[in-house]
């Protein structure tokens, strides 16, 4: 990965998300993005060996940016920071 993640909150992405997408429960989305914030402070990787995208294994399970969107540039991303 060349590029850098924008930074969001989980609780502003939270918001956002759930604007676009009302069919997603916010309770959910907040409880997997902590999970997974707390295995990637942890030290987990993606099985390729990248640090895992907290936002996007939220949404579709564990991987990384480039594992799960197949592109390397993430700078119109978020993450959470
Ligand atoms: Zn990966």
């Amino acid at each position: 990965m060349n590029n850098v993640f924008q930074k969001i909150s989980i609780n502003e992405f939270v918001a956002q998300t759930i604007k676009g997408n009302p069919d997603l429960k916010a309770v959910d989305l907040k409880k997997d993005l902590e999970e997974f914030k707390k295995r990637k402070s942890q030290g987990e990787l993606c099985d390729c060996g990248n640090p895992i995208w907290i936002i996007g294994s939220a949404i579709t399970g564990k991987g990384c940016f480039t594992c799960i969107t197949g592109e390397s540039d993430c700078s119109d991303d978020y993450e959470i920071g």
